[in-house]
């Protein structure tokens, strides 16, 4: 993939990693510690630590998408986005559509399944 057309791909990253800022800043709330006497209304402890649990993997999956986001504004930078890491081949630009993260192509994926 030649490097105009791997740029072509960084808005979108950008835009997604922003989203990801906003939705992290959403459950920042849900994820602090519950209080020993937490009772908020209708919730019982256990509700809100069950809650604060399901935020917590909410964020673990925003920060793991954004970091490897990251790694492909870097591979962007570096000239070898949306190049399979194991065979070397371009990924198809509707794989990247869809997958702007993806680091391996159809083909690789389904060998590997
Ligand atoms: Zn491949």
């Amino acid at each position: 993939m030649q490097p105009h057309d791997q740029e072509t791909f960084r808005p979108a990253i950008v835009a997604r990693l922003e989203a990801i800022k906003v939705e992290l800043v959403d459950l920042s709330d849900s994820t602090q510690p519950i209080s020993p006497d937490a009772a908020i209304g209708r919730l019982s402890r256990l509700d809100s630590m069950q809650m604060q649990q399901m935020a917590l993997a909410g964020k673990r999956r925003l920060e793991d998408e954004r970091t490897r986001l990251v790694e492909a504004q870097h591979r962007i930078d570096a000239g070898n986005y949306g190049r399979c890491l194991l065979c070397g081949s371009d990924i198809s630009a509707e794989r990247l559509g869809y997958q702007l993260d993806a680091t391996t192509c159809v083909p690789c994926l389904n060998r590997r399944k």
